[in-house]
C-alpha cells in the first residue's frame, strides 16, 4: 500500500545506514525525509539501485498479465523517448501520430466497420481505458434518458463478479450502482441469461469481459450480446456493451480469428485493452475505442491545440509519458499481424501444456486449460486434506516463483485456486523448470499433517481478483 505512512520499526533506525564503500558521503540519510544537502549521483544512483534488489525477479512473477520482457530496440527507443509528454500534441506531433495510427491499427484489427469512424486514444493502461468506456456509457444513458424525459440519477452497470477492480472503482467513484452476477456452480463467469437479466431502464450498458482475471476463461460475448437483442424484442430495452479485452482482446484477433466478440457485434460500443499486457509493452500503456463517433458523447472530449489546429482528446490524465505509445508502435511495425499470432500462439501452446502437466498431478484439478488466454487456475482435488493452495504458493515463493493462490468471490467462497499468467518470455523450458519445483514442493507438503496457510496469509497479489464489495455506491 503506498497510502501507508512509513511504520515506526521498533528499534530499527529510520535513517539509511550508507555502506562505507561510499566513504565521501556522510554516512547515515534519512529514509523518510528529505537530505539536508546533495551527495554525489553514483552513490545516490547505488543506493536506489541497491535497494531495488529486493524487488522480485520480474520474469519469475506469474501472478501478472503486464509484460516483464521487451526487446533492446523498444527499450531503447523508450529511452529516447522519456521526456516527451503525449499531452503536448503540438510540440510533439510525430507522437501524437503514431498514436493514431495504433488507434487506427486496433481499429481495424477489432473489425470495426468503418477505421475511419471508430475514435480513440492511449490511456495509462486498462483501468483508466474502462473508466473512460464507463464514463461513455453512462452520459449516453443520461443524454438519452433526459431527451426522453425521464429521471437519470440511478444508473446502474452489469457485469460478473468475476471483473476486475478496476469497475469496482469505476461503479464507485463515478457513482453507478454495480450489478454483480455472482458465480454459481461450474460457471465462473457472466452468462447471457444472468446478463439479460439484471437489466431494466435503469442499466447503461453490460460490461463482458474476454480473458476473465479470476481464470483466463472469455466470457460469451456474442451470447451476451443476443441475449440483449432478445431483451431489446421483448421490452424496448436497449443495452449496449463495452468489451473489457485487457488481455483477451490482444489475443483472440490473432489465434481465434473466427471468434466473434469485436465491433463485428453492432451491440459492442467500445472496447478496451492493455497494451502493456498482450500488447507487449512495458508497464504504462492501455487502449481505450469506440466504434463510432455517437458512441462517444461529444461533450465528454477536451481540446488541446495541435500544430495550431484543434485535437478532441479524451482522458483522466493530463501529463502522460509518450514512450510506452511509441514502444506500442515499434511492437507493431515490428512483429505485424504473423509476429503477434506467433508470439499468442507459443504462450497459448506453453500455457496448454503446462496446465496439461499439472492436471495429471494427483494433488491438482484444473478450472481453465489455458486454451483462450494463456492464463489458467487450479484448484486441489477434493480428498486431499495436508495441504492448501496457500501452502503451494508460499512454497514455491522459496525458489522465486510467484503464483498467487486466492479464492473465487460469491457464491464460490468455498473455492480457493492457483493462478498462472503465461507471458511471452516464459519458454516451455522455464515452465519445465517450474514443473519440476512443484513436484519437489508436492513431495514435502504431502507428509504435512494439515495445511499451515489460509487465505489470511497469502498477502494479496491476487492481481485485480480481490472479492468485491458488494456495498452500492452513493445509495442507501
Ligand atoms: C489487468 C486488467 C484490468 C486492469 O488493467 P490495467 O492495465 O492493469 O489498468 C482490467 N480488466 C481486466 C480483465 C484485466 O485483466
Amino acid at each position: 500500500m503506498t497510502v501507508k505512512h512509513p511504520r515506526e520499526h521498533g528499534r530499527e533506525s529510520r535513517d539509511l545506514e550508507i555502506n562505507p564503500i561510499f566513504s565521501r558521503e556522510p554516512l547515515r540519510v534519512p529514509r523518510y525525509a528529505m537530505p539536508h544537502g546533495e551527495m554525489e549521483p553514483d552513490t545516490a544512483y547505488q543506493l536506489v539501485h541497491d535497494e531495488l534488489m529486493l524487488d522480485g525477479n520480474a520474469r519469475q512473477n506469474l501472478a501478472t498479465f503486464v509484460s516483464t520482457w521487451a526487446e533492446p530496440e523498444a527499450q531503447r527507443l523508450m529511452a529516447e523517448c522519456a521526456e516527451k509528454n503525449m499531452i503536448d500534441k503540438d510540440e510533439y506531433p510525430q507522437t501524437a501520430e503514431l498514436e493514431t495510427r495504433c488507434v487506427h491499427m486496433l481499429a481495424r484489427l477489432w473489425h470495426a466497420q468503418n477505421p475511419h469512424r471508430a475514435v480513440g486514444c492511449s490511456t495509462t493502461g486498462s483501468s483508466e481505458a474502462a473508466m473512460l468506456g464507463g464514463l461513455a456509457l453512462k452520459r449516453r444513458w443520461q443524454h438519452r434518458r433526459r431527451a426522453e424525459g425521464k429521471p437519470a440519477d440511478r444508473p446502474n452497470l452489469v457485469m460478473g463478479i468475476n471483473v476486475q477492480i478496476c469497475w469496482e472503482k469505476f461503479a464507485d467513484y463515478f457513482e453507478v450502482e454495480p450489478r454483480y452476477v455472482p458465480m454459481e456452480g461450474d460457471s465462473y463467469h457472466l452468462t447471457p441469461e444472468r446478463a439479460a437479466e439484471l437489466c431494466d431502464e435503469n442499466t447503461i450498458g453490460v460490461v463482458a469481459v474476454l480473458g476473465s482475471t479470476f481464470d483466463g476463461s472469455y466470457e460469451p460475448v456474442a451470447g451476451i450480446c443476443a441475449a440483449l437483442d432478445d431483451l431489446q424484442s421483448r421490452t424496448g430495452i436497449d443495452v449496449p456493451v463495452h468489451v473489457d479485452g485487457a488481455s483477451g482482446a490482444m489475443i483472440a484477433p490473432f489465434v481465434d480469428p473466427d471468434l466473434e466478440w469485436d465491433f463485428r457485434l453492432p451491440r459492442v460500443a467500445s472496447i478496451n485493452t492493455s497494451g502493456h499486457k498482450f500488447g507487449l509493452v512495458m508497464p504504462g500503456v492501455g487502449w481505450a475505442l469506440w466504434r463510432d463517433e455517437e458512441a462517444l458523447p461529444d461533450d465528454l472530449v477536451f481540446h488541446v491545440n495541435y500544430l495550431g489546429g484543434d485535437m478532441p482528446t479524451f482522458a483522466l490524465n493530463f501529463s502522460r509519458p509518450g514512450a510506452q505509445v511509441v514502444a506500442q508502435y515499434y511492437n507493431f511495425l515490428r512483429l505485424g499481424f504473423d509476429g503477434y499470432r506467433r508470439v499468442q500462439q507459443t504462450c497459448r501452446d506453453v500455457a496448454t501444456r503446462l496446465a496439461r502437466r499439472i492436471g495429471e498431478l494427483d494433488a491438482f484439478e484444473l478450472i481453465t486449460d489455458g486454451s483462450e488466454t494463456p492464463v489458467f487456475a487450479f484448484r486441489i482435488r477434493d480428498g486431499v486434506r495436508n495441504f492448501s493452495v496457500f501452502d503451494v504458493s508460499a512454497a514455491l515463493r522459496e525458489r522465486g516463483w510467484l503464483v498467487p493462490a486466492y479464492t473465487f468471490p460469491e457464491n464460490r467462497t468455498d473455492l480457493a485456486v492457483l493462478r498462472i499468467v503465461v507471458r511471452n518470455g516464459f519458454s516451455h523450458d522455464l515452465a519445465d523448470l517450474l514443473m519440476e519445483d512443484i513436484r519437489r514442493v508436492l513431495t514435502r507438503l504431502e507428509k504435512q499433517g494439515e495445511p499451515h496457510r489460509d487465505a489470511d496469509d497469502a498477502g494479496g497479489f491476487a492481481h485485480g481478483a480481490e472479492t468485491k464489495n458488494a456495498r452500492t455506491p452513493g445509495r442507501d
